[in-house]
């Protein structure tokens, strides 16, 4: 394990959605530092796991800043479209991020594989790998994982991505209707965080 006390940590990411939430999950005793203050685009995400890109996240940031770095990948993985969009979940919301794109895409892949798909629950899962590093040394990856399926219609405006889609196990509302004070302790990057937390 990484010896030396974490008091400074940069956030590798250029998503305000998951800058936001992930924030919230740190000790307020660490000093926080994100892409934007060091003016950074993301790197080319060519891994094939979660675990592979956020490596490569975490490590690029690293090298850029000399500063220790938490990074995340995530995604939504529904079963009926052979676990996709998965690790492109970011790219199905096209090159300016738009997620109204992104769930049309979703029901458009749906209504291609099962016209009925609506009458039938529709398994999917939200994951997160999250990785510190610095430079190129990996000090922790880890995975979380919520499972849930997909709703027949977009629901609520709360969250960013694919919220409004996305009814957790055991629940009835979407993550888009949910208070972000109740998503944020139940979702896969809050499970992935206490996976890490003792890294920190
Ligand atoms: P990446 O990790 O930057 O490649 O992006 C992952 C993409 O997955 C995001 O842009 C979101 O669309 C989606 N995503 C990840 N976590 C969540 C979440 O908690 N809610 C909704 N969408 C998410």
């Amino acid at each position: 394990m990484f010896k030396q006390k974490i008091n400074k940590l940069l956030i590798g990411t250029n998503n305000k959605g998951k800058l936001r939430e992930i924030k919230n999950l740190l000790p307020k005793n660490i000093k926080i530092y994100s892409t934007k203050t060091f003016k950074l685009n993301s790197p080319i995400e060519n891994g094939k796991t979660f675990k592979e890109n956020s490596l490569i996240k975490s490590k690029y940031f690293s090298k850029k800043t000399g500063l220790i770095c938490l990074a995340d990948d995530s995604g939504l993985e529904i079963d009926l479209l052979n676990k996709n969009p998965g690790i492109h979940s970011a790219r199905w919301g096209g090159r300016h991020g738009n997620f109204n794109k992104a769930i049309k895409r979703v029901y458009r892949e749906l209504n291609k594989k099962d016209k009925y798909w609506k009458n039938k629950k529709i398994k999917a899962r939200f994951i997160c790998a999250l990785s510190i590093s610095y430079f190129n040394k990996k000090i922790a990856c880890v995975l979380g994982k919520i499972e849930g399926q997909i709703s027949t219609e977009p629901k609520g405006k709360n969250g960013f991505g694919y919220d409004p889609i996305f009814i957790p196990y055991k629940g009835t509302k979407t993550f888009g209707e949910m208070e972000p004070s109740k998503k944020c302790k139940i979702d896969h990057r809050f499970r992935a965080f206490k996976k890490i937390k003792k890294f920190l």
